[in-house]
């Protein structure tokens, strides 16, 4: 069975929009990268279904995307499907409990300010990190010092093979950007616990988010998660990456169009017609050295698209 084979199933489904070599710059902040075989947009939950039992059945490899703000597609692209989850994943309601029932697709800052114009604290720590309320569980995104999964109390996701899978955000364990989710599960929504909070003081919150990530992220310019995870010192501590990358004088670093943003050199920023070689140039420029002047070997945390495992 074939990519093309594939298309023809996928075209047929109710729900679902597949399109043929699709462009991935148009899917990921950072904007580089070829082109995805498929792309497909899933509006329910049936055609979700449908679109996954056909690649499978296909022998089509698929991954799920979110916003793409941090994943990185490689110009050769990929040879498979990108699935985006559409229209019914895009709902948004708070019970009287105040928790918050966010479709997988739900852009974070909606769901951001839709806590704050209710009145509800709990999510202040997002504001201003792109992507979506699926990829942000996915991801265990980072609030300051806290994680989402601090306060998810529940996840719907769908297995394929077995259906809906309901999983307690106590069940799942949260590491610093990552989690034991089974990455073979695609997010529908999730449910995070709010709590009534004071305007005032969720406004402050937001604002220290926000000017944070102003001064220390390139959040208005074509760029990517932070690359590389903090690696662990011999005494078992953390050790922030970003200052070793600084210390070796790499922040500016640049390989054509891509460089190591200025003010944190841990993110990339694309300054107009980068590709994803030049992003790679740079990762592995920084990777080594680092590992010449201190010894230590930096691990990615953003995730590849695309590129040879
Ligand atoms: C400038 C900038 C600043 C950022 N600042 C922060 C920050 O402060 N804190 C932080 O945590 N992150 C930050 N990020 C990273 C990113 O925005 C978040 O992790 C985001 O929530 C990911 O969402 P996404 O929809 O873009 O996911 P994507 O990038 O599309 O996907 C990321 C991963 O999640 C998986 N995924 C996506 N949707 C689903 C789903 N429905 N089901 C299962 N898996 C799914 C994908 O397969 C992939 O593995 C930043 C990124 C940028 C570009």
């Amino acid at each position: 069975m074939s990519v093309e084979q594939a298309y023809e199933q996928l075209s047929a489904i109710e729900g679902a929009t597949v399109v043929r070599d699709e462009r991935m710059v148009r899917h990921t902040t950072l904007r580089v990268g070829g082109v995805a075989a498929l792309f497909v947009t899933c509006d329910t939950f049936t055609a979700l279904r449908r679109t996954v039992d056909a690649l499978l059945a296909c022998g089509v490899p698929w991954v799920i995307m979110g916003r793409g703000s941090g994943v990185i597609v490689a110009d050769e692209g990929f040879a498979g499907a990108v699935l985006c989850l559409g229209e019914e994943f895009r709902r948004l309601r708070v019970d009287d409990r105040q928790t918050m029932h966010a479709g997988a697709a739900v852009n974070v800052q909606r769901a951001v300010q839709d806590a704050f114009s209710r009145g509800l604290t709990g999510l202040e720590g997002l504001a201003g990190v792109p992507g979506t309320m699926g990829g942000a569980v996915s991801t265990n995104a980072t609030m300051g010092d806290s994680f989402i999964g601090t306060i998810v109390d529940e996840i719907v996701s769908f297995r394929p093979g077995t259906g809906f899978v309901r999983h307690a955000g106590s069940d799942v364990t949260w590491f610093p950007r990552v989690t034991d989710l089974p990455s073979s599960e695609v997010i529908l929504e999730v449910a995070v616990r709010l709590a009534v909070g004071g305007v005032e003081a969720e406004k402050r919150l937001m604002e220290t988010a926000l000017s944070w990530r102003g001064s220390t992220q390139p959040i208005r310019r074509p760029s990517v998660d932070a690359i590389f995870a903090d690696p662990v010192g011999e005494d078992g501590r953390m050790i922030d990456a970003r200052g070793l990358i600084e210390s070796c004088g790499m922040a500016g670093h640049t390989c054509g169009r891509a460089r190591a943003f200025e003010a944190n050199p841990n993110y990339i920023v694309n300054l107009g017609g980068a590709t994803s070689s030049e992003v790679v140039q740079v990762i592995y420029d920084i990777m080594s050295k680092v590992r010449q002047s201190h010894g230590i070997e930096l691990r990615p945390e953003v995730k590849f698209l695309g590129f040879p495992s």
